[in-house]
């Protein structure tokens, strides 16, 4: 088969049928060669995403109007979201007591009169004529007399008679803009290319998923979206586009894992002696759920095939010690492991634990550092080329070119969610074909997880360490600040440790100084006779490793720092933490800064810092959560269903963004029904060969780009 000229989400090539006679036009035809389109609009639409056709078809509105039945504005309802007609007969600018200006504007129709304010869009005056006829759309005031707050509002040419069925008498599409194009001009454009290209797009899918999940055809779908006589039609047409987007993922993902466990692997011999005598050595009894995962690797690790395993676990449950005998059982087979970590303190932590483990059992550590001197780093990487069996411990630094591994085995990547894919990718071409065991802290609700690490088996702790409490949370308003700091104060002096957290954002300099501030003025305060420390991301590495070691030993005993402190710093006699600005924050990122203090069963406190009045709601939801929720996975699904799947994780992760309709918060049994499609489908047809053909053409089309799978397909 010759390589096929992907085109990112564009649906299958094949999927306008031919022979109808209606255009020689597929759905991979440019914008710009269809009619009305020219080059200035193409580059309008190009900012929406929409390069072809079938992107064209696919365009999602951001929400619907119905505009079958307008009441006039006389009969407005109080208090209710609705859509009105009428013509301007005022404009104004206006100011209101404290200063903040406005747009202000008279509608009427012959029935009545209808208020509507903009705060802070004074400008709009100038984008308003009299006579000019509007649709608003907003809430009416409970109370009268009608008012609207912040309408959005279309202009209504009463000019082209012919323009009116498109924009009024039904329910209408309302689509997210770009400066050039206009909603009018948007979807007359795409109501007419739905109307003469929808009927013509050929469905990928067999009748008989369709049929089982009462899934709309393709091309009444695509109409549905765009032309609904009815809202249910709209949720219609857009279940069904979602399911596809999730089924074509998920086939992609699925397929990718099988090529990847297709080749050879190394069946090691588990658990192996050493990892055996290990196991012996650890302090405690391993949780039942640590023995669980633990086998489960092992039992994986002896498989011919290369492993690609995910650990999930709440904050503190313990996920470390599985790791490293993981690692020991690699290494007592004469290979490498290395661990890799996010930050640098949590690599020096990790591999100051490895020594601890495995310098008895006499194996090698090797801590790799960015910061680390030119010498030291020579001499590790000579020993990392030299030595088989070892095991390595250190951040990106592992990923650099010249870092050779004589014979790696297994590849532990803990705090997963902080590496790109691209990351992950990287560390995998350093061995041959070696075992994966990604871990992450950061629970992930189901259905990200199966996005993310669709290509996953997956293992979970889903017990703490006996002996844990939870996490006493309090959110605390700024003027109640001295009942923490007394907390803080009893707590130093039985000799327990405290953070203080400032969030960071970008480290900037300003960011930086409010810190060192806060340090200051804590050093200066009745604590700072407990000795005050500081850590932040600007920091020399030494510097920061020496603040930790002594934060650890209980020379500070109040650790002042930024966000770096947020994954994995393990400090058992920690009870208490304090976060600055809290709202600043994830929820994700609350949860593990949480999760830094009570580890060791000692009663543990969390303060978050926030004035209720200056916060949005959005952030009073979390802290109200965090304060309820002390489960992280129940914690994630509320974080990813305030916040939505692209902020769930600071940054935008590939494989995220590919979804418009699918949303990964409210359509969890969706992308279940269309992974198990996706799974009986390769079960049926692995090559997706014959009547699947068209099936694997939508799914290359879509997905394989993106995900690398040129060679797969
Ligand atoms: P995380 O899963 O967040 O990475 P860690 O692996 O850092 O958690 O473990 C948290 C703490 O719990 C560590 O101090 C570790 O030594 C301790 N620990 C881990 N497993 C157990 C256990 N089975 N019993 C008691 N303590 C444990
Ligand atoms: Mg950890």
């Amino acid at each position: 088969m010759t390589a096929p000229d992907y085109t990112e989400l564009a649906p299958p090539r094949q999927a306008l049928s031919r022979g109808t006679g209606a255009s020689r036009l597929t759905l991979t035809t440019p914008v710009d060669l269809l009619k009305g389109i020219g080059p200035s609009r193409a580059a309008c639409l190009d900012r929406l995403g929409v390069r072809t056709l079938g992107d064209a078809l696919l365009l999602v509105p951001r929400r619907y109007e119905d505009r079958r039945v307008l009441l006039p504005i006389g009969r407005l309802r109080l208090g209710e979201l609705q859509t009105v007609a009428g013509q301007v007969k005022a404009v104004g600018i206006g100011r209101t007591r404290r200063g903040v200006p406005y747009c202000e504007m008279m509608l009427e129709d012959g029935t009545g009169t209808l208020l509507a304010r903009w705060y802070r869009q004074a400008y709009l005056a100038r984008a308003f004529r009299r006579g000019q006829r509007l649709f608003l759309a907003g809430r009416v005031s409970p109370y009268p007399p009608r008012e609207m707050v912040n309408p959005e509002f279309e202009v209504q040419e009463a000019g082209d008679p012919a323009e009116a069925g498109y924009h009024t008498g039904r329910i209408v599409p309302i689509y997210h803009l770009t400066s050039g194009l206009s909603q009018r001009f948007l979807r007359r454009w795409l109501s007419d290319l739905v109307r003469a290209h929808a009927p013509q797009v050929t469905d990928p899918l067999p009748p008989a998923v369709r049929e089982r999940h009462q899934l709309l055809p393709l091309p009444r779908a695509v109409t549905c979206l765009h032309l609904p006589d009815e809202m249910s039609e709209a949720a219609a047409g857009r279940r069904r586009l979602a399911f596809d987007e999730f089924f074509f993922f998920s086939l992609a993902v699925l397929r990718q894992r099988a090529a990847r466990t297709a080749r050879p692997g190394i069946a090691f011999q588990v658990p192996g002696a050493l990892a055996e005598r290990a196991r012996s050595l650890v302090p405690f009894r391993l949780t039942p759920a640590q023995t669980r995962a633990l086998e489960s690797i092992w039992n994986d690790m002896a498989q011919p095939r290369p492993m690609q395993r995910l650990l999930q676990g709440d904050v503190g449950s313990g996920k470390t010690i599985v790791a490293f005998l993981a690692a020991l059982a690699a290494i007592g087979n004469g290979y490498q492991a290395a661990i890799m970590a996010p930050t640098e303190i949590l690599a020096a932590q990790h591999a100051e634990r490895a020594q601890d483990l495995a310098e008895p059992l006499g194996v090698p550590v090797v801590h790799l550092a960015g910061s680390m001197a030119a010498s030291l780093r020579r001499r590790a990487l000579d020993l990392l080329a030299a030595t088989s069996a070892c095991l390595v411990v250190g951040t990106h630094a592992l990923l650099q070119p010249d870092v050779a591994f004589g014979r790696l085995g297994l590849v532990v990547v803990d705090e997963q969610h902080r590496f790109g894919v691209l990351q992950r990718a990287g560390l995998l071409r350093k061995g041959s074909d070696p075992d994966v065991l990604v871990m992450t802290a950061t629970p992930i609700p189901r259905s990200l997880a199966l996005v993310l690490y669709g290509d996953f088996d997956l293992s979970v702790i889903d017990e703490l360490p006996p002996g844990r409490r939870p996490v006493a949370t309090e959110w605390v308003q700024e003027r109640e600040r001295l009942r923490v700091e007394q907390e803080l104060r009893r707590r130093l002096g039985q000799g327990e440790r405290g953070y203080v957290v400032c969030p960071v954002v970008e480290e900037s300099a300003a960011e930086l100084k409010a810190a060192v501030q806060t340090a200051e003025a804590y050093r200066r305060g009745p604590l700072g006779a407990f000795g005050v420390g500081l850590v932040h991301g600007r920091l020399p590495a030494a510097e920061k490793a020496g603040t930790i070691a002594a934060f650890r030993r209980g020379e500070i005993r109040l650790l002042v720092a930024t966000t770096v402190v947020e994954v994995g710093v393990d400090v058992p006699e920690a009870t208490a933490i304090v976060i600055e600005d809290a709202d600043r924050l994830g929820l994700a990122q609350l949860h593990q800064l949480r999760g830094r203090v009570g580890r060791a069963g000692r009663p543990a406190v969390c303060f978050v810092i926030a004035d209720r009045q200056e916060i949005g709601e959005e952030a009073q939801a979390r802290l109200e959560a965090l304060v309820r929720e002390h489960d992280g996975f129940a914690l994630a699904e509320a974080d990813l269903a305030l916040r939505g799947p692209g902020e769930f994780f600071g940054t935008r992760q590939s494989g995220l963004d590919g979804f418009r309709l699918g949303d990964l918060a409210a359509d969890f049994s969706l992308l279940d029904l269309a992974r198990a499609e996706a799974k009986a489908a390769l079960t049926a047809a692995p090559e997706l060969d014959g009547p699947w053909t068209p099936v694997r053409l939508a799914m290359e089309e879509r997905w394989a780009a993106r995900l690398g799978l040129a060679q797969v397909g």
